[in-house]
């Protein structure tokens, strides 16, 4: 067993934790109801998934041209893109671009990717300040923690903690109203605006056939921040490229409603450069982001990952994200998604566990809005730990003990007692501490219909 899975065991322990539970499943609760209702904005959201589906499973079969065509693009535009084959190599062109400069701050976007890059921590070691551009992120950071879910970052968080963590850091009053709350939380992001001279951001796609960055928000503090900042410095996966400008027509949409259940997000916006007036930003770079996505095009199966467009909201209806909430992963990328990209992007070897964190209930891909079969790949994971023959040795012996159980009428007929000995073996041993193991029939079918008990 690696680290990460002796780790991951012991988080999932919150799974006991009722309050836990409670607010995990209020706020999913919450999503749902939006989320169904934001459906009944669509005549057919079937044929628009399809259609979205098509369309990024196509961005992914031509994505080297689509991506030079980007390049060219954004060039003529006036700006630079750069090639980054992990995190290590963005972290390291981010930094050529800033060290250069008398800089006082950088502003970020609320994008996963950065955080895939590990921009917070980095930067913190080269001493710049960085600041948030978003409330949910603003919170995070006061709080010290780090995202629990990719929409709904902060939705652990009651009021009352967010009161306790902004009285200890800015003295706000306990009895703050969440309005007050967000009004200083503006006033601090403008002024930080004000000072940060550079501004890293994500992107929600690229478009191909004008250079185009889309970012899509319902604050409108990133393209504000952006607008503001004499550099622009956007991190994006390779995968997020689509063709053109009018696909953003079938994407957004969908965006929106499995994301936040909104019909359309507020602010959307497409730069096809730096600024062509001497206003801000002067600079423009866009860093296209590899680690481990080649890897993952080379399989055939788990390549259809690549086409999320991180709604999040395979990750809302996952009984087992409502179980163990989203800090028991400790990765990037968590929920049903996660599970599939995240070992073969981090490695199999130390994320193998992975694959058996699925009940396999099919409600990720009922949701999913770009129609990721993602079942099927987590069983494809689980086939290629299966094929790489890594796993817990105990487990496997103990399992072929049980199908040997199972082939053989006699033992399947034996003593309740040695049944229950048997499958307390199988499954972890700290699995009935908390509750208790189901009772099993007294006879099997087998001896029922022998004994004429039916
Ligand atoms: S896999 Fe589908 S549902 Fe899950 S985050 Fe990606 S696009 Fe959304």
């Amino acid at each position: 067993m690696s680290n990460w899975s002796d780790t991951f065991k012991k988080n999932c322990q919150v799974t006991f934790n009722e309050e836990h539970w409670q607010k995990i499943n209020y706020n999913t609760g919450c999503f749902e109801k939006r989320f169904a209702n934001s459906k009944g904005n669509y005549r057919n959201v079937e044929l628009e998934k399809q259609r979205a589906h098509i369309l990024r499973n196509k961005s992914l079969m031509n994505l080297e041209k689509l991506l030079v065509d980007f390049e060219t693009h954004f060039i003529e535009n006036g700006g630079n893109v750069l090639w980054a084959r992990d995190a290590e190599d963005a972290q390291d062109m981010i930094w050529e671009l800033i060290n250069k400069r008398d800089i006082e701050g950088v502003m970020r976007s609320n994008d996963v990717v950065l955080d895939e890059i590990g921009l917070k921590d980095f930067l913190i070691d080269k001493h710049v300040a960085l600041y948030e551009t978003s409330v949910p992120r603003f919170i995070l950071q006061a709080a010290g923690q780090v995202p629990y879910h990719p929409v709904y970052q902060n939705m652990h968080l009651s009021k009352d903690e967010i009161n306790g963590f902004f009285n200890a850091q800015y003295k706000l009053k306990l009895d703050s109203s969440p309005k007050q709350m967000v009004n200083f939380i503006r006033h601090q992001v403008k002024q930080n605006m004000e000072k940060a001279q550079v501004c890293i951001t994500g992107a929600n796609f690229l478009l191909s056939d004008t250079g185009g960055v889309v970012l899509s928000e319902n604050e409108g503090d990133v393209i504000k921040a952006c607008s503001m900042a004499k550099i622009h410095i956007v991190v994006v996966g390779i995968n997020n490229i689509i063709p053109s400008l009018e696909d953003l027509g079938i994407l957004l949409p969908l965006l929106s409603s499995h994301s936040t259940g909104h019909s359309m997000n507020v602010v959307n916006s497409v730069i096809t450069g730096p600024s062509k007036n001497e206003t801000c930003p002067e600079q423009m770079f866009v860093i296209l982001l590899d680690n481990g996505r080649s890897e993952l095009l080379q399989n055939e199966v788990i390549r259809q990952s690549l086409s999320c467009i991180h709604c999040g909201a395979c990750i809302s209806v996952c009984p087992i994200f409502k179980n163990i909430g989203g800090y028991s992963y400790e990765t990037t990328y968590i929920g049903p998604i996660g599970t599939v990209m995240t070992p073969l992007m981090n490695g199999l070897d130390d994320y193998s566990q992975l694959a058996t964190v699925c009940s396999l209930c099919g409600r990720c891909v009922e949701v999913c809005p770009v129609k990721i079969p993602i079942t099927d790949l987590i069983i494809e994971n689980r086939r290629l730990v299966a094929k790489e023959r890594i796993g817990d040795a105990k487990f496997e012996a103990l399992m072929r003990t049980m199908i040997g159980h199972c082939k053989s009428r006699k033992k399947m007929d034996c003593a309740q007692w040695l049944k229950r000995l048997e499958i307390k073996q199988l499954v972890n041993k700290n699995a009935f501490t908390k509750r208790k193991m189901p009772e099993l029939a007294p006879k099997s079918f087998s001896q029922m219909s022998k004994g004429g008990d039916i």
